[in-house]
């Protein structure tokens, strides 16, 4: 199970069993039926897009309800079983645990898990778990099954009473009951070599081996695959790659973990890649074949405990508030998050974090001071949010990040995996609502002067209007400047008509929304404040009725030529 379990409830009355599941597995997120549930990390409104939704990117799921509504929800999905998460219905009240799919995933095991946590039995079906306890076809972490076809015949033969011997060191087999006899034919071989297949074999390959390879050469997997080879080593039994910090952002590094399906660690610069090696895995025998070091240790290494991870800063926009407008690359960035900076309103936004995520709330005008603080922590290895509302590159957080990096001179701030995620930015937000204003060509201009002359300001405005431009005005007004806004109204109302469409949206996609659609004549300072966005008409803007209420407002596409 590598992703954090999603349990999904349909009213309140699953609370509690819910909360007792989250006990046992304190990652788990619960999702809620919007207007039924209260307290619920997510809300859904369909409980069918929402399960078959997480049923694709691979999400475990724990369904708090009948297991045939689960089935009836999935079956349009059920194809090849193998790839797919554990699905496990649940009773409401905490009575039965029955796992459904995932028994390659660990669904078994999760269904115990539960039901010891609820205090029930789990309704296991799987004969070959049932007969033996575990199921052989899904070794824990550490270790991976060779050939999985190959695995479910060898499982029905010992179904078919054949007996088992074990060759190799397989701890978690210690407990099964399996028809054991030292003069058996079948072995379940647990190692790290390249072996041969065999039908009467079941070969588990443990992951107790790391390599240590140099930047610089054009196919990184590749001469992994060779030097493992040549050192009688399968490539299922590597569990890590580790290279000098040097060559942190090294992209053949990154594509040769990606292609091997290992992590990617990193150690201070050795003088050779045996030393090094040697020094991060100091328990494991160290050997260098083909120009890479290889370490086998006697367990399966913990990829966590090698050498440490590349750092990531990613500066994320939330969107407008509304958690339907966030991108889901946003939404995976946070849950992946270890450290979560920002302005205070924004990390609430970004909740609910887990207790395991460490909040950094900050004033709003700290901004320099924030990114540095972010290169900082990514620089050590964390994985690191930086967030703002609406999209991080419009007067927000993202060019702060680059302008701290552009600045630097360490070495370890320009090694980090800086990434920035795009959000839906207020202008739109609120143009959507309104109809489409931005419909043709327009202007974004944030009114603030803090960080720019208010000549500069003005000019671009008078620009702009001269241009008949749409202008898109962010951070209007403030308490700091109430009088601004009224000027630069001054130098619109030179170049537009009274009765220029303005859109006004407050609040945009959070609790207590306002839009409102008045005239350029009609528009007072007084309507503003600092969380409207301001969207002025061109000469071509236009409005008419809609059936439910208010007007539509858009700019047509086309515009008048001028003969
Ligand atoms: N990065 C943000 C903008 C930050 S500047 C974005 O892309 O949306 C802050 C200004 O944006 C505010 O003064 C206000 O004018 C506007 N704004 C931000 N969120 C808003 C919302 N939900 N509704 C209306 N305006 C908003």
């Amino acid at each position: 199970m590598n992703r954090a379990p999603a349990i999904v409830i349909l009213g309140p009355g699953s609370l509690a069993t819910a909360r007792r599941i989250q006990q046992r597995y304190p990652q788990a997120q619960i999702h809620g039926l919007q207007g039924r549930v209260e307290q619920a990390e997510h809300f859904y409104e369909s409980f069918g897009d929402t399960l078959r939704g997480l049923y694709q990117q691979g999400t475990p799921i724990i369904a708090l309800c009948a297991a045939g509504i689960v089935i009836r929800t999935l079956a349009p999905l059920l194809g090849e079983k193998g790839d797919e998460p554990p699905v496990l219905a649940v009773a409401e009240d905490g009575s039965a645990v029955v796992p459904l799919l995932g028994g390659l995933a660990g669904v078994n095991v999760m269904a115990r898990e539960m039901a010891e946590a609820l205090g029930v039995n789990a309704a296991i079906t799987t004969s070959g778990e049932l007969r033996f306890g575990t199921c052989l076809l899904n070794p824990p972490q550490g270790y991976a099954l060779a050939d999985l076809e190959q695995g479910k015949r060898f499982v029905s033969d010992l179904l078919a009473g054949e007996a088992v011997r074990i060759e190799g060191h397989a701890p978690w087999l210690a407990q099964a009951q399996l028809p054991a006899s030292d003069s058996a034919q079948r072995t379940i071989h647990v190692g790290c070599s390249v072996r041969a297949a065999s039908r009467d074999e079941l070969l588990i390959h443990a992951r107790c081996v790391a390599v240590a390879v140099a930047g610089g050469s054009a196919d990184v997997a590749l001469q992994v695959r060779e030097s493992l080879h040549a050192a009688g080593i399968a490539e299922a039994s590597l569990a890590a790659l580790l290279a000098g910090e040097a060559d942190m952002a090294e992209p053949a590094l990154h594509e040769a973990a990606r292609a091997l399906n290992v992590g990617l660690r990193f150690a201070p610069d050795a003088d050779n890649l045996q030393a090094m090696l040697a020094q991060a895995l100091p328990q494991a025998s160290v050997q260098t074949v083909g120009g890479v070091a290889i370490a086998i240790a006697d367990a399966p290494v913990d990829v966590h405990q090698v050498g440490r991870k590349r750092g990531r800063l990613a500066v994320i926009g939330l969107g407008p508030g509304a958690a339907e407008l966030m991108v889901p690359a946003v939404r995976a960035e946070l849950d992946r998050a270890e450290d979560v900076l920002g302005y205070e309103t924004y990390v609430r936004m970004a909740g609910p974090l887990r207790d395991d995520q460490v909040q950094h709330c900050t004033d709003n005008r700290e901004e320099m001071q924030r990114a540095r603080h972010a290169f900082e922590l990514a620089a050590q290895g964390r994985s690191v949010v930086v967030v703002s509302s609406g999209d991080p590159g419009v007067f927000a957080m993202a060019a702060a990040v680059l302008e701290a990096l552009h600045e630097s001179t360490d070495p370890a701030w320009h090694r980090v995996d800086l990434e920035i995620l795009p959000g839906v930015s207020a202008s739109l937000a609120t143009a959507a609502q309104a109809g489409a204003p931005l419909g043709h060509d327009f202007c974004v201009m944030s009114l603030s002067d803090n960080l720019k002359p208010w000549s500069i300001i003005e000019k671009r405005l008078d620009l702009a209007c001269q241009a008949d431009l749409v202008l898109a005005f962010y951070n209007p007004i403030s308490k700091s400047r109430p009088h601004q806004l009224g000027v630069a109204l001054e130098v619109v109302r030179r170049h537009r008509d009274g009765n220029t469409p303005v859109v006004l949206g407050r609040d945009i996609g959070r609790p207590g929304q306002t839009l409102r659609v008045v005239t350029l004549a009609e528009l007072v300072p007084e309507m503003v404040d600092m969380r409207t966005m301001v969207l002025v008409g061109s000469s071509t803007t236009c409005t008419f009725p809609r059936l439910a209420g208010g007007v539509w407002a858009y700019t047509p596409r086309w515009y008048p030529s001028a003969t």
